[in-house]
């Protein structure tokens, strides 16, 4: 016999997710294919199209992060749009000598990931759950209170609202109410860096090679778009540096790529809009409590300089979702203590490894103490010179290493 569920069947639904971005909404789509009733609330009207050019927020996927979208049922739209693969990455030290070079060739994979559009994920993902009887999304509208007790929680939104619920999780990103509401400390803090993104002409094609130069400053990368002499660069610099580039006329602007990024891709320019983003770190003393998760950047965020955020991210929500859709399956309570804390073995202490070394490699490239510089540049070309070294570091970086959730899983077949 299936026992009950303690919230009981009169709750609204049995997951409410606060935050549509694309981990929120990646996660609303997995458990609402499994048959549970999800709410998701967004305080911006949610997933709205992207623009028919290219979007300034995009990001690298890994091959983890396809396999979910894959699973899901969303690739082939986001194919549809555009996505652009990328088979290298070339990381360098502008202060030595030291180089790695990564080749998809070496893993036995086409690709090493893909770039894509941020808002492509979310609205795709979006197009999928409006197709789902059992997915409702409110909004605009915000979390404003969380009450929790052994018969479910309830949730009350601007709009005055109650929601209840057996789980609300928190997708809501790093300034997460629901988790400054469920009381979970966090340790964070920042860079005092920003990273300015912007779309720049090269004339010079990418050739689907990521690349990577770590300036006295911080990284700047330039990562390919699917048009061959388009990039979509992250520059990290310390905020005052940043304003003064931010104000900096296009072709100056460029100018100044050019002088720090050498002549890989030939001349810079034209460069579209900019926009910059506060650079920090956060990692929450806990992802649980009795009926609350969190995921993504609620959960940890993480300099962008290894591309992993939202991959991150995205893993949580695909172990999350296992977690749920079993517990839902075999009639426990969803929002159990003992049900959600698997979750959090399952991905804190990954989590955790990938922030420590991101941050390490922060640090260590943001000295200019002569022993540090040495010891560094001899270890990314040590790094690049042990293949089997550097095939673990390129396993476990493109997500086919690890216990990865079964919707994360890379298979053959799909390839
Ligand atoms: C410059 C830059 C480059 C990056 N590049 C990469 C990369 O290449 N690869 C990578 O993996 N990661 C990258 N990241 C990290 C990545 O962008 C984040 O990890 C990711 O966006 C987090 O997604 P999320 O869904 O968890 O949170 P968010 O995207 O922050 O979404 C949170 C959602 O919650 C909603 N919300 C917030 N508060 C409330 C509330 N109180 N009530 C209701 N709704 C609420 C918001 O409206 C929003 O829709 C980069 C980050 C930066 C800054």
């Amino acid at each position: 016999m299936i026992p009950s569920k303690a919230y009981g069947k009169a709750a609204d639904c049995d997951l409410l997710i606060v935050g549509a971005g694309m981990v929120g909404a990646v996660l609303a789509l997995a458990c609402g294919q499994a048959g549970l009733r999800v709410i998701v609330v967004d305080s911006q009207i949610s997933a709205p199209p992207p623009p028919g050019g290219y979007d300034l927020r995009v990001s690298a996927f890994t091959l983890a992060s396809r396999a979910i979208f894959r699973n899901l049922g969303i690739w082939d739209d986001l194919v549809a749009r555009r996505v652009c693969p990328f088979r290298e990455m070339q990381v360098w030290d502008s202060r030595g000598s030291g180089a790695i070079h990564f080749d998809a060739a070496d893993l036995g994979e086409a690709q090493l990931g893909y770039i894509i559009e941020n808002a492509a994920i979310a609205h795709a993902a979006h197009a999928h759950i409006s197709r789902l009887p059992t997915v409702r999304y409110l909004c605009p509208v915000d979390l404003v209170r969380l009450e929790v007790n052994d018969a479910g929680v309830t949730a009350v939104l601007s709009d005055g609202k109650p929601v209840t619920a057996g789980l609300v999780v928190g997708a809501d990103g790093g300034r997460s109410q629901v988790r400054r509401l469920a009381g979970i400390d966090s340790r964070s803090g920042s860079y005092g860096q920003v990273a300015i993104v912007a779309n720049v002409h090269t004339s010079v094609p990418h050739g689907e090679i990521a690349r990577q130069v770590f300036l006295a400053g911080g990284p700047l990368a330039f990562l390919p778009l699917c048009d061959a002499n388009l990039s979509s660069i992250v520059w990290s610099c310390d905020s005052g540096h940043a304003t003064s580039l931010l104000g900096l006329e296009d072709t100056a602007f460029c100018r100044q790529l050019e002088e720090q990024f050498g002549d890989s891709l030939g001349r810079i320019g034209p460069v579209g809009a900019r926009a910059a983003f506060p650079l920090g770190f956060a990692h929450a003393d806990h992802y649980v409590a009795t009926r609350v998760a969190l995921v993504g950047d609620a959960a940890h965020r993480v300099h962008p300089l290894a591309g992993q955020g939202v991959n991150l991210g995205l893993l949580d929500a695909a172990a999350l979702a296992e977690v749920t859709k079993n517990a839902f399956r075999c009639g426990r309570d969803i929002g159990a203590f003992g049900t959600l804390r698997r979750y959090e073995r399952w991905r804190k202490g990954a989590n955790f490894m990938m922030l420590e070394v991101t941050d390490a490699f922060k640090r260590v490239f943001g000295t200019d103490s002569p022993p540090v510089r040495a010891a560094r540049n001899f270890g990314l070309t040590a790094a690049d010179a042990i293949v089997p070294v550097k095939r673990l570091i390129m396993r476990r970086a493109v997500g086919l290493d690890g216990d990865l959730p079964p919707l994360a899983r890379v298979t053959r077949a799909a390839d």
